[in-house]
């Protein structure tokens, strides 16, 4: 985003209420975006996407793109495909996955460790399907493209880990979960958006090496002030460390624009800005609440649920907010569709067949399959497992 949004680079994500029919709208609050055809044919998968009424999801694309969901539907289905989509996917890959299929990096890999399915197909980007690769070695693990990449994971690795701790000896390392799995096998412990000061907090002695997204660093620096040092990359030394393109698009300027455009006062009582915890530290100061993609997900329902949330911005990846328009038909929500994840982008439905037809063939799987060393697995499973012992 630039320093003064127009108008015009918003897009109202939301869709009043009244134009819903009583049914569809109980249907859409238990069933928010996962596609739950029973009976499978090209009509009734039809159905499913006009009925749920997406704000995004034209009628043109529902019949350019009925066939594609109707054949992915059913290879899933005849190889018992445990198919997991993450938020930041688009709305017609999205609803591919049961809605308890659908969550954030962790979630789904928590969900994949538990699978009895042979394959486990992660729309998301490959550093993801790694996670879920770790937690779940014996099965086939894919990725729709494995050249979809990651500003964070492919900025920081293994070896920038490694001379990051020579220079900070007894210090211990906690990575961020979107990282690759040989950058974790480096680390004592891996942290998500949502635990990450619990866990510093729980980890021994004064100082934590935090490694690589700067801005999520210099937030959890804040929130540990007087309690914990928090060493990063740059503080002190030569390392770049990365932050994540989407999020750092957005700057002070654009949401006290935001705030103007959209009239969401601070601190108003039912008009909420958000901001995901990878975006800059003044970022997170202005919004009204700031958090993972969970907390801001789980923050939502609750006011939804209290009749306290009539408008909402959120500074994160623009299908997000796509995905939580349909899953609370009753806010009315604003993002900006320009600041969308490149990465995320490049999982298409047309690749997510791809991968299913190959498996189908029962040949080459190599295009989509996620592999690893399994001396990385052994040590990458630590950082990981460390984590959720800390979390429970
Ligand atoms: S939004 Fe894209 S660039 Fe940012 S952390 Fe996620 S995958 Fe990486």
């Amino acid at each position: 985003m630039n320093s003064q949004p127009r108008l015009a680079e918003y897009y109202h994500a939301g869709q009043k209420t009244d134009k819903i029919i009583p049914e569809v709208k109980e249907k859409m609050s238990k069933h928010p975006a996962g596609m739950a055809v029973d009976e499978l044919s090209l009509e009734s998968v039809k159905k499913e996407l006009f009925e749920r009424h997406h704000p995004s999801l034209l009628p043109i694309d529902i019949e350019a793109h009925a066939e594609t969901v109707y054949r992915i539907l059913g290879l899933k289905k005849k190889h018992n495909v445990l198919m997991l989509g993450h938020n930041y996917m688009e709305p017609l890959v999205f609803g591919l996955s049961q809605t308890e299929e659908q969550g954030d990096s962790l979630g789904l890999s928590m969900h994949a460790a538990k699978t009895e399915s042979t394959y486990i197909l992660f729309n998301g980007v490959p550093f993801m399907a790694e996670t879920a690769k770790i937690l779940n070695p014996s099965k086939t693990v894919l990725v729709a493209d494995k050249t979809a990449g990651c500003s964070l994971a492919d900025n920081f690795g293994a070896e920038e880990v490694k001379s990051l701790k020579a220079f900070y000896p007894g210090v211990p390392v906690m990575i961020y979960i979107n990282s690759y799995a040989d950058a974790k096998a480096e680390c004592d412990i891996c942290c998500t958006s949502a635990n990450a000061a619990s866990i510093a907090r729980q980890m021994p002695g004064d100082e934590i090496l935090f490694v690589p997204d700067i801005y999520f660093a210099e937030n959890l620096e804040e929130e540990l002030k007087g309690i914990k040092t928090v060493i990063y990359p740059g503080k002190g030394n030569q390392q770049k460390g990365a932050v994540c393109e989407v999020h750092e698009r957005f700057l002070l300027s654009d949401l006290l624009a935001v705030r103007e455009s959209f009239d969401i006062p601070k601190a108003h009582a039912t008009r909420v800005l958000y901001a995901h915890w990878e975006c800059r530290p003044e970022v997170l100061q202005e919004a009204d609440f700031y958090g993972s993609t969970s907390q801001i997900g789980r923050d939502i329902a609750k006011r939804v649920a209290e009749n306290q949330l009539e408008r909402a911005f959120i500074a994160s990846e623009c299908e997000l907010t796509a995905n939580l328009a349909e899953e609370f038909p009753t806010v009315q929500f604003w993002t900006a569709c320009s600041v969308r994840c490149s990465h995320m982008a490049k999982v298409t439905l047309h690749k997510v067949l791809k991968a299913l037809e190959a498996i189908d063939r029962g040949g080459d799987l190599s295009d989509h399959e996620v592999t690893l060393n399994p001396e990385v697995i052994e040590r990458a499973r630590t950082p990981i497992e460390r984590m959720l012992e800390l979390s429970a």
